[in-house]
């Protein structure tokens, strides 16, 4: 691995909650373009071929476990996100690795853990094109790897170059997090301007045309961040895009980190209606029913005891 690389401070503007670093606002705008916020960053986190990255580690999510290679920099600001400061900053003990080094720490992580599943995390995967598409041919090649997940909020995946380029790697699948389902939604969660909303299902369009392995997920199960207006929305909106979609949404409900709580109080989310369980790292939640039991054409008994009813009585 490289030396720390000490690159100058992105510049940083501060929204209205200075915890949340809201940099390139547009004057008079506490809103930025994440897709120039996107170019400023990868500025910051890479060089060449080589991007920053705090640490390799192991998460237990894909049902086998994922190594994962925790990266630096976001193209947005959600005000739910978990993770690390490492998100906003990127000086703090970052080290520019190549591919070859990533492959290395990821192999090292997926060999003892015994996982062959691989990923980035922590940040944006699709920031540093010419890194992300250097390692995924390293991944490719590998003979131990057998999938690797792109996890992105989809704003760089709206250029169908980037789609097309992802294209020959089949162990890669690609998995989309929508924020919002209204531009006033999405702009007031992750910080970018409403007029960037349509970006993700751009990129949804340019991935399902060109068949890519894909998952879509969306932060759409908790009442607190999503009203069902917004939730409506969202679901037609991707329905546009394709109707399966809609059935095969894996909802999510925001999960309270401390510095995901950091986050949302800073952003004015009303804390109050967290439940802290002492001793559990979890909060108790309240949530909507999830989208996807539309899809299994269940019979609901007291419904049909009703009708019956209603057949005998004639009401
Ligand atoms: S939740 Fe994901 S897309 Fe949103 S700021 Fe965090 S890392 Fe970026």
């Amino acid at each position: 691995m490289s030396e720390a690389a000490q690159a100058p401070e992105p510049p940083c503007a501060r929204g209205p909650h200075p915890e949340v670093c809201h940099f390139l606002e547009a004057p008079g705008s506490s809103a930025f373009d994440p897709v120039e916020l996107a170019r400023v960053t990868e500025r910051v986190v890479c060089d060449g071929n080589r991007r920053k990255y705090s640490r390799f580690g192991h998460t237990y999510d894909y049902f086998k476990g994922v190594a994962t290679g925790y990266v630096y920099g976001c193209c947005l600001r959600c005000v739910f996100c978990w993770a690390s400061s490492a998100r906003d900053s990127a000086l703090r003990e970052a080290r520019l690795c190549s591919p070859e080094e990533v492959l290395e720490g990821i192999l090292e992580v997926a060999r003892r853990r015994r996982t062959t599943f691989a990923r980035l995390s922590d940040g944006e995967p699709t920031i540093g094109r010419e890194h992300l598409l250097q390692l995924l041919e390293l991944v490719e090649r590998d003979e131990y790897l057998t999938r690797f997940f792109v996890e992105t909020n989809g704003v760089l995946l709206s250029d169908e170059s980037y789609v097309r380029d992802l294209k020959p790697f089949k162990k890669v699948w690609v998995r989309v997090a929508l924020k919002g389902g209204t531009p006033e939604g999405w702009s007031r969660k992750t910080g970018a301007t409403p007029e960037s909303f349509p970006l993700p299902f751009e990129a949804l369009r340019h991935l399902k045309k060109h068949g890519l392995g894909l998952s879509v997920a969306a932060m759409s199960l908790d009442p607190r961040f999503m009203g069902i207006h917004e939730r409506v929305m969202l679901v037609s909106e991707l329905a546009r895009v394709d109707p399966q979609m809609v059935i095969d949404l894996n909802e999510e409900m925001v999960v309270p980190y401390g510095i995901s709580l950091e986050r949302l109080r800073s952003a004015g989310y009303p804390m109050k209606r967290y439940i802290p369980i002492p001793v559990l790292w979890r909060f108790l939640q309240v949530g909507y029913h999830p989208l996807r039991r539309i899809g299994k054409k269940r019979i609901s008994w007291s419904r049909t005891w009703n009708a019956i009813k209603g057949l005998i009585t004639g009401t």
